[in-house]
């Protein structure tokens, strides 16, 4: 990948693009968190966003960095986490992409993304972007030898702005890997009650997403990207219960894709 120079963007009173929970043990699994962060670099102060939207969906996944901790913590393996909010720079998005560094989000515009120069532009990609992506690619180097499932983790807002509203509970997000997506919804859909979207609220591919393809898809790695609707998961309670459930349902999920291999 061709880097260009750039003006520094962090500074040493910034926190790295990157959180890691290291795995307790070998396990099946090595969890990303791309939208888990709200932390603006200190430069860029509030990007003119006021105080509420930071708090918003657009800003980054409700209940989903709660989610994936106790997931980690009752799973044992590796979590890494985006430190930093979707809007300075959204980490699933490809460099470039119309939505990499939003302009507007959900209606809100977004003043400290107008009207970036290219510098300004590539220090985001390089010390955010990159800098997360080549961490995840230095982790599954190591674990390239044995197999695990790659599991990526959102929250979907229950309606966009001016939107219908969403019916899914939960939503699955497959491309190369619909087997895993397979087995996974017929799992909760033995829970009961579950409304388990396929490729919804979003289709996961290659232009409307990146982490997934471009870390797994490229390797032909078992993949599952998990969205949760962020009612269900916006306190405590509702964490922890969905945080439970998955920890229970993943090991299944993987036994069956190893018995059926
Ligand atoms: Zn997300």
């Amino acid at each position: 990948m061709t880097r260009a120079p750039t003006m520094p963007l962090l500074s040493a009173a910034d926190p790295l693009p990157y959180h890691i929970l290291p795995a307790r043990e070998e396990s099946p699994f090595v969890m990303i968190s791309d939208h888990a962060g709200q932390a603006v670099p200190s430069s860029l102060r509030d990007m003119g966003v006021p105080p509420q939207a930071w708090e918003r969906h657009i800003a980054y996944d409700i209940g989903i960095k709660e989610v994936g901790r106790h997931l980690q913590n009752a799973l044992g393996c590796l979590l890494i986490e985006q430190v930093y909010s979707r809007l300075v720079i959204d980490c699933n998005r490809a460099a470039g992409h119309p939505t990499s560094i939003p302009p507007v989000s959900d209606g809100t515009a977004i003043a400290g993304n107008q009207n970036l120069s290219q510098q300004e532009r590539y220090a985001r990609e390089e010390e955010i972007l990159h800098a997360y992506h080549d961490e995840i690619e230095r982790h599954l180097a190591q674990r390239d030898k044995g197999e695990f499932l790659f599991v990526s983790l959102h929250s979907f807002t229950p309606a966009m702005e001016g939107g219908e509203p969403r019916p899914w509970e939960i939503g699955l997000l497959h491309d190369h890997d619909p087997h895993s997506a397979r087995l996974m919804r017929t799992l909760l859909e033995a829970e009961g009650g579950l409304c388990v979207g396929d490729n919804q609220p979003y289709v996961l591919n290659s232009h409307n997403e990146y982490s997934v393809p471009y870390h797994a898809g490229r390797r032909q790695l078992p993949a599952l990207e998990i969205e949760i609707r962020q009612d269900l998961i916006s306190d405590d309670a509702g964490q922890r219960a969905w945080a439970e459930r998955l920890a229970r349902l993943l090991p299944l999920l993987w036994a069956q894709r190893k018995e059926r291999a």
